[in-house]
This record gives structure tokens, C-alpha cells and sequence, in this order.
């Protein structure tokens, strides 16, 4: 009996001092951003092998690259899925994200076509809008093949099957205007600095970005397969070149998000890079905070201290908003002051000529 009670007494003392572990883990202080850097593939999966370079070198010497840089920057922590050439399945790279409190998840791969397709295009997690994005999401999603057990680890997922795809989406739905924000850069920065081919920002199914609960992207860095652009990638040259320009736009994101806790991160101002405003002109952004069918007045102290809340009538429900700009960088201020202020469900909605679009169309319209 007495030994029973002694084996309950020190299962309740590992107990406590695990709750206490787990809160303390919660309770980090953001000081610093923590970027996570996914080199695709990796060991027994080559990638693609277009004109016979390998996709799973060409994607670490690049992120090996920006690791290098970012690590130099004050105020950014740097951790790598792999920084050698070992193969980690798809699940365990959200997980070190997640395990790791990141503020964002960056996936570098090289693209693949049977034709002499070329050009760069960064993808956030959705519903495909084309054919052609489905395919790119399937190919990189096909590695879970080479996992063992991975019908288990994916719960049935078929990378092939469209219906694996349904509700994918959701998953990032979060965080998809920061996503899109940094793709945004990255992209800009490929064809403004290094003249590569913009394919754009897409939207696809990628399981590597599924369960990673941050901001995520995954940049199709250019066609191994094409004449001119394989050996650019698999180039010394061409990999400076693409490490720098994800370097750029992962800082002037990091600038842009979560300001009140970052001010002290790098010296974006002197890359000539503004990060001072994002201005969308034809498009007012506002943040909604709630709707229902309640009418309130739309004084702060029905609104946690905000100022200036602003009340609609929209599909038969009343919507409340705060803040309007054009400018992306100025909304994504008020957002978090929003959450700071105890919304922290509230989202960024966007108008063009007085009709509500999305956010993502939004950004597309500059
Ligand atoms: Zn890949």
C-alpha cells in the first residue's frame, strides 16, 4: 500500500514537472525569428534528375546558402530539416517547424517538364487552379513512396488521387496572406534582381507545408530540365544568386511581420529594399474582427479599446471592421494589434471598387 502511494506521489511529481516544461516551451519570448530551411528530397530520394543534375544537391547547396547569410543576421535563428544529404520524410520536416516554434517554413526545390519549360514559381498551400499546378504538387508529393509505412504516417493519402486533395487547403488557411506575402517577395526579387522568368505565386497540395502550423512556402527555384536553367541551378553562380534573392525576401518579411517584437532584426534599408510601405493602389484593406447579428455600437469599449471600428451590413449579418489602407505592410500592423487586443481570430479582408475580393487577388493586382 505505502509503496502504491509512493509510486503515485512520484508520477504526480514527473507530472508537474513536465506541465511546467510544456508551458515553459509555450511561454518563449519572441526575440528572435526563427526561420526553418527545407532542402527537398534528400539520400535514397533524388529529386528530379532533369539533364542529369540532382535536384536533392542543387536544393541543399542553396539552402546551405541562405542559412549561411540569414545566420549573420541578428535577431534570426536559423534550423535546417537537413544540412547534409539524408533523407527525411515529409511529415518529420513540418514537425521539426512545429517543434521548433518557427516563424516560418521555407522549402527550396528545381522544377521539372518534358518540355523546355523555364522559370521560377512559389507555391502556398491550396486548392491547385490548373492542371499544371496539380502535376507539380503530385511529383514532389510522390516521395512519401519511398517512406515505409507511409499509408499510415499519411492516413491513406494518394498523391495521385484529386479527392486526397479536399480540405488540404484548410490546413494553412491561417496563415495564407503572410505566405502569400513572403512568396510575393521571393518571386519579385527572381525576376527584378535575377531577370529569371516569373511564373507567379500558386497555390497547390503540398504535403510537405500541410501540418507545418507558421507561414510556409515551397519556391520551384527554376527546370533542371531545361538547357539554359539546369546549369544555371546546378552553377556556384546561379546558386549564390538564388540563395541571395530568398535571403532579401525572407528578411524584408521578417521586417514586416510581428514589428512590435522584431525591431532589432537586419538592415533591410540598406539593400535598397522599401520596406517601409506596400502600397496597392484600387485595393482598401481592412481587418474584419467579427460579425453576427448583433448591432453594436461602434465604440472602443464594445471593441476592446479600438478606435475608429467601423460597422457594415452584409449578407444579412452585421460585419465589424478596423482600419482601412492601401497599404499591406500598414494592414498587417493594425492586424496585430488587433490580436493583441484580443482578436485573434480577426483576418485581413480586401475591397475593389467597393466589392469584397480576396486577399489573395488582391496581391495579384499590383
Ligand atoms: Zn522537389
Amino acid at each position: 500500500m505505502r509503496t502504491n502511494l509512493l509510486k503515485l506521489f512520484v508520477f504526480f511529481l514527473i507530472f508537474l514537472v513536465s506541465l511546467s516544461s510544456l508551458s515553459a516551451a509555450c511561454e518563449k519570448p519572441r526575440d528572435r525569428f526563427v526561420v526553418v530551411l527545407d532542402a527537398g528530397h534528400g539520400g535514397k530520394d533524388p529529386g528530379n534528375m532533369g539533364n542529369g543534375f540532382k535536384e536533392k544537391e542543387i536544393a541543399l547547396n542553396i539552402i546551405l546558402k541562405i542559412g549561411e547569410a540569414l545566420e549573420k543576421k541578428e535577431g534570426i535563428e536559423v534550423i535546417y530539416t537537413r544540412d547534409s544529404d539524408v533523407f527525411i520524410p515529409l511529415d518529420k520536416r513540418a514537425k521539426i517547424a512545429n517543434d521548433a516554434n518557427a516563424d516560418l517554413f521555407v522549402s527550396v526545390h528545381c522544377n521539372s517538364h518534358n518540355s523546355q519549360a523555364y522559370g521560377t514559381e512559389t507555391f502556398v498551400l491550396g486548392l491547385h487552379k490548373t492542371q499544371e499546378n496539380f502535376e507539380v504538387a503530385k511529383k514532389e508529393n510522390s516521395v512519401i513512396f519511398l517512406e515505409e509505412d507511409y499509408e499510415v504516417t499519411y492516413g491513406g493519402f494518394n498523391p495521385n488521387s484529386p479527392e486526397s486533395y479536399i480540405g488540404m487547403a484548410l490546413m494553412q488557411e491561417e496563415y495564407l496572406n503572410q505566405s502569400i506575402l513572403l512568396a510575393d517577395y521571393v518571386q519579385k526579387n527572381f525576376t527584378n534582381e535575377l531577370n529569371r522568368k516569373n511564373r507567379g505565386v500558386k497555390q497547390a497540395g503540398f504535403l510537405v507545408l500541410k501540418n507545418a502550423v507558421m507561414p510556409s512556402v515551397l519556391i520551384e527555384t527554376g527546370f533542371l530540365t531545361n538547357d539554359h536553367e539546369g546549369p544555371y541551378l546546378n552553377s556556384n553562380t546561379g546558386q549564390n544568386k538564388m540563395a541571395a534573392a530568398i535571403v532579401a525576401a525572407i528578411e524584408k518579411y521578417a521586417n514586416s511581420i510581428n514589428l512590435s517584437s522584431l525591431e532589432n532584426i537586419g538592415n533591410v534599408s540598406s539593400n535598397n529594399v522599401n520596406s517601409e510601405s506596400e502600397i496597392y493602389k484600387d485595393i482598401i484593406f481592412k481587418i474584419q474582427l467579427a460579425a453576427g447579428s448583433k448591432r453594436l455600437e461602434t465604440k472602443s469599449y464594445n471593441f476592446k479599446g479600438l478606435q475608429n471600428v467601423e460597422r457594415a451590413r452584409e449578407d444579412g449579418m452585421y460585419k465589424y471592421y478596423y482600419g482601412e489602407t492601401s497599404d499591406y505592410l500598414e494592414i498587417n500592423k493594425l492586424h496585430h494589434q488587433a490580436k493583441q487586443n484580443g482578436y485573434p481570430s480577426s483576418y485581413i479582408v480586401a475591397f475593389k471598387d467597393g466589392s469584397k475580393i480576396t486577399v489573395n487577388e488582391a496581391l495579384k493586382s499590383k
